[in-house]
């Protein structure tokens, strides 16, 4: 089992619970300088259940001198791809009028729109939504795997909001998603990536939220329609998946474009997942690139 996490660009672990947990920069404490950089530490994610398993052996305090703050950035900095999956919760279909699709809807999410878990999410118009998913973090090369063997090729899961301008992405005819998901900051993920095994069943796992204090969306990720093993075995047919790649696997119903209500200036948009912890993101306008002209 690991937690691994970015602190100022750094790849760290995470000790202890969510309420007092405190993070050691990986390269220094291990003496490795090769794992400072978080795309490093995922691609040599075999390792870090050692580390993890030695750092609460040694019992380090949040005293050590290895212990680090700062600001959170997102855990997977630089992936070769960010997949996303449209409608993969029959509740999130049924909320849109959307037919529950045969094979998974898939668009990309530019990795330009990643953000920490506590960063702004900068509002791009008046119509722009929340969409809380559990995301999936590739940990090796991977080619034509079956959903039996997929598993093995995940390092963890973490967390995500799949933030999107719904007037850009159902402008055109038909709609194009890829843009109106992408804008910077537009891509929440964090606050951490949990190692598969430390959860009691990594295909059920509840993810909820909550808008300035309103909860929008509480579901299991049992309920997805394809499943994280269908997705990686679909993706991997057609795309070589590396170490980092990422996969936003769809949100369940209760979005701003279902209820008539969007992201003002000011919102905080509280995301959170069962043993991966929560995100804290508050939303501002007049940061987004404009659409217009
Ligand atoms: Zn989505």
């Amino acid at each position: 089992m690991f937690r691994l996490t970015n602190v100022e660009g750094r790849a760290c672990l995470v000790v202890g619970s969510e309420d007092g947990s405190f993070t050691v920069d990986l390269a220094s404490w291990s003496g490795d300088e090769a794992l400072g950089d978080p795309m490093a530490a995922i691609g040599r994610h075999a390792e870090l259940h050692d580390l993890q398993e030695r750092l609460s052996r040694e019992g380090v305090s949040p005293n050590h001198p290895n212990v680090v703050s700062g600001r959170r950035g997102p855990c997977v900095p630089r992936p070769s791809k960010v997949f996303a999956i449209g409608l993969n919760y029959r509740s999130h279909a049924a909320e849109l009028g959307s037919p529950i699709p045969d094979e998974p809807l898939v668009f990309t999410k530019f990795p330009s729109c990643l953000a920490g878990p506590n960063d702004e999410v900068h509002l791009s118009g008046s119509r722009v939504d929340w969409e809380v998913e559990l995301v999936v973090v590739i940990g090796r090369r991977v080619r034509h795997v079956s959903p039996e063997d997929a598993w093995e090729a995940v390092a963890g899961l973490t967390l995500g909001q799949d933030v999107s301008d719904r007037d850009l992405q159902f402008r055109g005819s038909p709609p194009q998603f890829s843009l109106g998901k992408s804008f910077d900051t537009f891509g929440p993920i964090g606050p951490e990536i949990v190692s598969p095994d430390a959860f009691d069943d990594p295909d059920d796992i509840e993810i909820s939220c909550e808008i300035s204090g309103e909860t929008m969306q509480r579901a299991r990720t049992s309920d997805m329609i394809f499943s994280v093993p269908e997705l990686i075995s679909y993706l991997s047919h057609v795309c070589t998946l590396e170490a980092g790649d990422l996969v936003f696997t769809g949100t369940p119903s209760g979005v701003g474009m279902g209820r008539g209500r969007y992201l003002r200036d000011g919102d905080v948009i509280v995301s959170r997942a069962e043993s991966i912890g929560t995100m804290r993101n508050r939303c501002v306008t007049g940061q987004g690139a404009s659409r217009d002209g």
